[in-house]
């Protein structure tokens, strides 16, 4: 018998109409023989929505009725699936986070899964029973409600495949799988059958929601591959797995983009020893994720400007730190929030010379500014101003041969 752990994302199940569309692909799945556990989201904009009326209350809405309240979407999709099944004749039950449990550590709103108690589940499977699962949430040691992320869905979809040893692991969204960029964004997008979790991993890092990252660095650490595919369609999804099963033809696999980041720049900081320390130190100690740092060639010897870039909404925290900070000296900082980084991803781009330099030439031929660089052995990001991202991007995907 082959158990699957079908995950169905916020569009997928963004109506009731969808809900019964998606009881019948369980219902089929079930009628081959297949044990199913599906992993739900909340219906398509109701997390967004919660979080407004959070907003509503408080800008500083308390962290635990926050994650109550952000759960709650979830629970709603549960109970309408199971009914939607048994209306079918298909016997399914609800089971939220503490009814199971799932475990989490962590604090509110990015816990993570520890442990997932399997005895009453497997009971329920092996009575022949689907299985309906929250996404997105847990409970804490104390037994408070926890969410683990926006997106997370996916993360316990992996985390129920890993520790149920589910036979596959399906992702049910609204695209037919993995393209090489948005195909929301850029049509000529091409799908991408299949792809490595390093790959996979640094798209959804770098902007790919179609897979939440943390989701993919679990499936990674733990070898469970994962298929992306349409709720809508019979087309073949995209396979996600480990990269000794992949022969690259290309050097690039796919661009992301995001719209998260902002720059900073400290202009006129001494050039000597242990000052990038001072700097940094405080920051980190506060949380604050430093992503690229590029710091000028000193022109008097003495003094020189480090650029930098950090979440966006990060931003006034940082220049609070830095102002606040009396281990530095410098003349001013500047700020723009109004910039996207862009990146191209391959696993090919290791043994291919010279995709560094195609990729700053496309952009200069489009008159568009780095303003500044970060690699690794399968990506190369850069910061460029926001309102540049398409065309960066179209550029990019036609030069390495993506359309
Ligand atoms: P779900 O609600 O099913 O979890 P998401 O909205 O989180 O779905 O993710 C699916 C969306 O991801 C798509 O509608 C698409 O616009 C976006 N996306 C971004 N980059 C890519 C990509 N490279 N391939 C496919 N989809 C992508
Ligand atoms: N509903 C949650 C969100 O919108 C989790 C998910 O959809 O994966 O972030
Ligand atoms: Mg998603």
């Amino acid at each position: 018998m082959v158990k699957k752990v079908l995950k169905f994302g916020g569009t997928s199940v963004g109506t009731t109409e969808r809900i019964q569309h998606v009881a019948n692909i369980i219902k089929k799945e079930r009628s081959l023989g297949n044990q199913v556990i599906a992993v739900v989201s909340a219906m398509a904009g109701k997390t967004n929505e919660l979080v407004k009326l959070s907003n509503e209350i408080s800008d500083e809405f308390d962290k635990r009725e926050f994650d109550v309240l952000l759960s709650s979407g979830e629970q709603v999709t549960c109970a309408l699936l199971s009914g939607a099944l048994n209306n079918l004749k298909v016997k399914a039950r609800s089971w939220l986070s503490w009814q199971i449990p799932i475990l989490t550590d962590g604090g509110h709103s990015n816990a993570r899964i520890i442990n997932i108690h399997v005895e009453k589940i497997n009971k329920y499977l092996n009575e022949d029973e689907v299985v309906i699962i929250p996404g997105f949430q847990g409970i804490s040691k104390n037994g408070d409600i926890t969410t683990i992320g926006r997106g997370g869905s996916d993360a316990t979809a992996v985390a129920i495949a890993k520790i149920f040893n589910a036979d596959s692991c399906e992702i049910y969204t609204d695209v037919d799988g993995v393209y090489s960029t948005d195909p929301n964004k850029i049509p000529v997008a091409k799908k991408i059958n299949k792809i490595s979790y390093d790959e996979m991993l640094e798209l959804s890092s770098l902007g790919a929601k179609v897979m939440q990252s943390s989701a993919v660095q679990t499936a990674l650490m733990y070898d469970i591959p994962l298929e992306v595919k349409s709720t809508f369609s019979n087309r073949k999804g995209t396979k996600i797995f480990s990269q000794e099963n992949i022969d690259y033809t290309k050097s690039v696999t796919g661009v992301a983009y995001s719209k998260d980041d902002a720059k900073i720049t400290i202009i006129g900081v001494n050039d000597k020893p242990g000052v990038a320390a001072n700097i940094f130190e405080p920051l980190s100690k506060s949380q604050i994720n430093v992503d690229m740092v590029i710091q000028n060639i000193s022109s008097d010897q003495k003094t020189t400007d480090i650029t930098f870039t950090v979440k966006r909404n990060d931003i006034l925290k940082t220049k609070e730190i830095l102002k606040n900070n009396r281990q530095i000296a410098y003349k001013k900082i500047i700020h723009n929030d109004k910039v996207a980084k862009i990146s191209i991803v391959g696993a090919g781009m290791v043994s291919t010379p010279g995709v560094t330099y195609k990729m700053f030439r496309a952009l200069s031929d489009e008159n568009i500014n780095i303003l500044a660089i970060s690699t690794s052995e399968i990506k190369l990001s850069v910061i460029i101003e926001e309102d540049m991202t398409l065309k960066a991007i179209k550029k990019l995907h036609t030069i390495f041969d993506l359309d």
